[in-house]
Order: structure tokens, then sequence, then C-alpha cells
């Protein structure tokens, strides 16, 4: 071999060494544009929006080359869910006002529909004895009752306000007006009546009527888990988990699609590109990969896992679950970290090391995400997510766009650290 070949060789060989080491935040990017683009529907209930996204993760397995759990790599589950299969419309005295962006709907909101009058009602009304009994008198089956940002106030007789609330007064349904965020979740059940929230400034003080079309249905979804592994070199029948839901809320009609760029796209793209990244250097333990279906809905897809298990529970070593993965400028919270306190240490001990993020902060157990079910089962788990300057949650403004993704290698990298620590140290262990 020539010098100059020689030399390109080894140029080759750590450009080649270098890629595969790395994270890859291109490939990450491209899959959360992915993930929220129109044809994922918000990755919900409707237009397949689940269906699809959890085909595009099964192609990415199999172009990392993962062992598939499951019918290729599906494990499929379902569970009852409140949709709004066509366009939800609302006029305020003929002005059209739109859902996700003006306003939302409370979860499981039921079927509305017609012309309705509107009784805005303040503080003051409420509180006046005499006032309040004059409308507890009214027949307001065909008023929407209008109150301003009511939770927050402090009422003289906060029994009235719950009154009111409670719809004890039988309103067709409730307005709060002037609320700062529009954010929505699913619903399993009908809720008892229709609630709207406004957006401040989005609510007239004058409205004398309402026209509104709100058409909800019901049905079982039928939905799956999308799971597959990369077999380990040493130890194969020890696990290092890595976990995140792919879905979201979906669509409300055709104005309103959450994308769930931060929530969970940011957590799907990471464990997809550890997934790319553990193919190309293959580990000592086996490394499973789950994208969980449902888990807005109340974690349905981590729970039938946890209750149906393609692989021994007892035989997880760590599992560790990303949601909320875009941003890191002000570092990474760290749920279970007190149930788990030597694990913690070594997270940190990691972090410090490789000088990765700029603060660990410790929680408590919760259950706020898919890790919960595995702890409850005995499965040492942490739930991570990245904090930082984004304050989109559930809202129509969580997209691809509005992400920064700051912080995405340091995190990458912790990630790896941390579970190649752990598969050392076991092996390390069991060699004594
Ligand atoms: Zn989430």
């Amino acid at each position: 071999m020539k010098i100059a070949q020689k030399f390109a060789v080894i140029f080759l060989f750590h450009l080649v060494s270098w890629n595969i080491n790395a994270q890859d935040l291109s490939y990450a990017k491209s899959c959360i544009k992915t993930l929220c683009s129109e044809e994922f529907a918000g990755r919900g209930y409707v237009q397949n929006g689940d269906k699809n996204a959890a085909n595009f993760i099964r192609q990415e397995y199999a172009k990392h080359k993962l062992i598939p759990l499951g019918e290729k790599y599906f494990q499929p589950l379902g569970f009852p869910v409140i949709y709004y299969p066509n366009e939800v419309e609302i006029k305020l005295d003929n002005r059209p006002v739109f859902a996700g962006h003006d306003f939302i709907l409370n979860p499981g909101c039921p079927s509305v529909k017609g012309t309705y009058k509107v009784l805005q009602l303040d503080s003051a009304m409420i509180d006046n004895s005499q006032e309040f009994k004059r409308i507890k008198g009214l027949n307001l089956k065909n008023y929407f009752i209008v109150v301003d940002d009511i939770k927050n106030k402090n009422f003289i007789h906060p029994e009235r306000a719950k009154e009111i609330l409670n719809n004890t007064l039988k309103a067709k349904g409730l307005i709060y007006k002037n609320n700062k965020t529009l954010v929505w979740s699913p619903a399993m059940d009908f809720a008892p009546f229709p609630i709207l929230y406004f957006k401040a400034g989005t609510f007239p003080n004058l409205v004398l009527e309402m026209e509104i079309k709100i058409e909800a249905a019901h049905k079982v979804h039928g939905t799956q888990n999308v799971l597959g592994y990369i077999k380990g070199r040493v130890q194969p029948d020890s696990f290092i988990v890595f976990t995140a839901h792919y879905d979201h809320l979906g669509k409300l009609g055709n104005d309103a699609i959450f994308p769930g760029a931060n929530d969970n796209a940011s957590g799907i793209a990471m464990m997809l590109d550890l997934a790319r990244h553990y193919a190309k250097n293959p580990p000592e333990y086996s490394v499973v990969f789950m994208a969980f279906a449902g888990e807005e809905i109340g974690l349905i897809g981590s729970y039938y896992f946890v209750e149906n298990p393609l692989i021994p529970l007892k035989k997880i070593s760590l599992l560790l679950n990303m949601d909320l993965m875009s941003t890191g400028d002000e570092g990474l919270t760290v749920v279970n970290a007190t149930e788990f306190p030597y694990l913690y240490e070594q997270l940190k001990l990691c972090n410090l090391s490789g000088q990765y993020l700029p603060d660990i902060a410790p929680r408590g157990k919760a259950a706020n995400s898919d890790h919960h079910y595995f702890t409850e089962a005995g499965v040492p788990s942490f739930f991570f997510y990245l904090r930082g300057n984004y304050h989109h949650y559930h809202d129509v403004e969580d997209t691809y766009e509005a992400l920064t993704m700051s912080k995405y290698n340091e995190a990458f990298m912790l990630m790896v650290d941390f579970a190649n620590w752990r598969m050392r140290e076991y092996i390390d262990k069991n060699k004594k």
C-alpha cells in the first residue's frame, strides 16, 4: 500500500469511527419533522395518525436491523377513546372562532349543536346574594354561562362559584374566558357537559348568541406498541431498555392539529437515534427499544406491556424513559431519582465527567410517563425530561419549527455513557 493510500484509509477510518460513535442531530431532526408532518395527524385518533407513526417507527427499526419483538415489531392493544371526526365550528354573533387557536374543549366534551344564548357572570354578580338567587331561578338550558378565569379569583362565596363550575344551574355548557394557554388532552369517557376555554382576548365582553357544532364520537381504538432490540455481545439475556411514547393528541377538526414536537416526537427521535447508534456499536447487553402507544390518555401502552411483557421484566437492569427531550439549556430532571439513589449518583458522575448538561435535578416517584408501571413492577427506571425555555405543552404550537434541540447532543451522550456504565458495572461484578 502506498503511503498516500494509507493516509486516505486512516482518514476514512477516523471519519467512519467518528460517525458511528456520535449522535446524529440531523437524523433526529428529520425524525421529528416526519412525525410532526400532516400525514401523521398529531399521532392521535383520527386519519390513522398513530398508525402512520407506528409504521414509520417500524420502518426505522428495520433500517437499523433491530430484531423484532411481537409480530413484526408490533404489540397490538386497544382502548376506548372520545374523538372528533368532523369540523368543530363555533361562531360568536356570526363571527367564526377557531379550535386550537381561539378556544379549546374540555377532555371528553360531548356533542353539542345549535344556537345558544350567552350569559356572562362576573364576581360581583356571584357575590351579590339577591342577584345570585335570581340567576339560580332562571331556566338556563339554552344558555352557555361565561366566567372569567374563575379558578384564580378569590371569591367571597366559593360555594357559589362551585355551583356554577359544577353546572348545578343546568346550563347547556360553560365557557371560561381569558385563559393563558389552550391545553388539551384526550379522554376515554364523555364529560358531563361541554366546557369551552377561550384564550385571553378572544371572547368579547358582549356576545348575544353562539352558534356551535361539536360532534364527539366514541370508539375502541386499535393501536400498538412498537418494539425491537439489538442482541448483546456479552450478556444477551440482560436488558437495557429505552422507552418513549409516540402518540399525541391528534386533531380537533381540521384547524387544530397537535403536532407534539417536544411531546414526544423529540423522545422518539432520540430513541431511534440510540437504536441507530447501538446497531453500529454492538452493546454488551441486549438493548431494547420500546415506542409506546396511548400514553397521553393514561399510560395505556406501557401498562399493557408490563402486564404482557415480551422480555422478562426481572432481567431489565435499567430502563430510561424519554419524554420532552428538545431543550436542555436549564438541564435534565430525573423522575425516580430518590427511588434509586445509587443510580442517580452514577448518572451525575457521568454528567460531570462528560461535562454535558448544566444541571441534573432529582424528583421523586411520579406516575407522569411510561416509566411508571415498570417502576411499580420493580424495574430500576428513570424518566428523563429536559428543561429549557420552551412553553408549548399540549397545544397547537408545539411544532417542529419551534424546537431548538439546543442540548440534544449532550443529552444523547449522557444516555449512552450512563447505559454503558450500567452494562459494564454488571459485567464487572459478575466476573468477581
Ligand atoms: Zn409526553
